[in-house]
């Protein structure tokens, strides 16, 4: 800490203080991906269902090497009419169901056939076979509540029989971008404006991590609209980010505004460069981000504090991202705050390295999350990290 200023991980802990995760619903599986699964997923069957076989062959009966009648075929979906008796065969593909009395499979490649007979090596007994329940046991807890279904997991949830899986609600979002010089992207620039690229990214941050943004809009630096925005904002969503607007300015009209909405401040400013300015506060379990206005501030306070409250809005088990690499580059450290430096991650013999994407890793300097996979934090101290230093990371993609 570093006078009135909280440290990241403080900042996260009082965040996640005050997140009640959403209900849940059912979704279909087509349109379950990347949402959070919001209960134990059991086995009602054995994956795979039957013994089947794990090659094209001969289902035998286990023994010396022998010459056999082929009797019947059991194909895939078309198991055989009969059962297997001493001195018999019967044809069979991969993933057919193995008959009554055969106990191994004897590849195609390993036997000769002639006039409805074959010759079969010496096999033993479970010989290419795939057992019932060799994947999954009937009863057993497959998938947890609070992971995120990817495709293994929905392609699981497929095979265990359930078209449709209960998932955590997705959180909305609202996202506002404060600022009289911003113009969006596509008209003309006037003097003294920028383009507003706050909403695009954020909003983006927001979809990435399964929440639904049910607004985004650009609000001017007055107290009335600021408030009239915000006002609106927290009638619709979950959670609003507002960025800019939240420093001492006598242009700044985000915290007054949401004092007078009834927001209450959890806390403000963070000591961490960049997104110093950061605010936080609560009404009624929705939950108000104000994000400093500069792009990479925005960006960088949006992934260290309101993605970590989305994914645990929607029920999601924290996913831990963080570790260490080794710092390819000597960096200074800031006096008073913690330093994210956005970063490319290679793999190397000692494991993990990181350097910056770019020299320049100002709060303006939007490019410098371009190929950023990782955050590195340099922490706030004296001097400098040397080059091959380890310092703590966060990957971030
Ligand atoms: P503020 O936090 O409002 O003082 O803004 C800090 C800096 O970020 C200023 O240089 C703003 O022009 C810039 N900024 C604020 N909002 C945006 C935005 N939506 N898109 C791009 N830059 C912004
Ligand atoms: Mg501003």
């Amino acid at each position: 800490m570093a006078g009135d200023l909280i440290d990241i991980a403080t900042a996260r802990e009082r965040v996640l203080e005050h997140v009640r995760p959403l209900g849940a619903e059912e979704v279909a599986l087509g349109e379950a991906l990347g949402r959070v699964l919001a209960e134990d997923v059991s086995a009602e069957e054995d994956l795979p269902p039957f013994d089947s076989s794990a090659m094209d062959g001969y289902a035998v009966i286990a023994g010396p090497a022998a010459e056999l009648d082929v009797v019947d075929e059991s194909r895939a979906g078309h198991p055989a009419q009969r059962a297997l008796a001493s001195g018999q065969a019967i044809a069979i593909s991969t993933g057919a169901l193995i008959p009554e009395g055969a106990d191994a499979v004897v590849p195609v490649e390993r036997v000769q056939a002639s006039n409805g007979r074959v010759s079969v090596p010496d096999t033993a007994a479970g010989a290419n076979l795939r057992r019932a329940g060799d994947d999954v046991r009937r009863g057993e807890a497959v998938l947890r509540a609070g992971s995120v279904l990817g495709p293994a997991e929905l392609a699981v949830a497929a095979a265990l029989g359930h078209s449709a899986l209960p998932v955590g609600r997705r959180p909305r979002v609202v996202v506002l971008a404060t600022g009289d010089e911003l113009v969006p992207p596509g008209e003309p620039l006037g003097a003294g404006q920028i383009r507003n690229s706050n909403t695009i990214g954020l909003a983006a941050q927001a979809r990435q991590v399964g929440a639904e943004v049910v607004g985004n809009e650009i609000v001017r630096d007055n107290l009335e609209s600021t408030k009239a925005a915000l006002s609106e904002a927290l009638e619709r969503a979950d959670v609003v980010c507002v960025s800019g607007g939240v420093s001492v300015g006598p242009h700044d009209h985000v915290k007054p505004a949401l004092a007078e909405l009834g927001v209450r401040e959890v806390f403000w400013r963070v000591a961490l460069k960049p997104g110093k300015p950061t605010w936080f506060g609560a009404r009624d379990g929705k939950l108000v981000f104000g994000l400093p206005g500069n792009p990479v501030s925005a960006m960088v306070t949006f992934h260290l504090f309101a993605r970590p409250a989305l994914r645990a809005l929607a029920g999601a088990q924290p996913d831990d991202t963080s570790g260490t690499a080794v710092l390819d580059e000597p960096l200074p450290r800031n006096a008073g705050r913690d330093e994210v430096v956005r970063c490319r991650v290679r793999a190397a013999d000692d494991g993990w390295h990181v350097s910056p994407t770019r020299d320049d890793q100002s709060s303006h300097v939007l490019t410098s999350m371009l190929a950023a996979e990782a955050f590195a934090i340099i922490r706030a101290g004296e001097g400098s990290v040397a080059a091959g230093e380890r310092v703590p990371i966060e990957l971030i993609r």
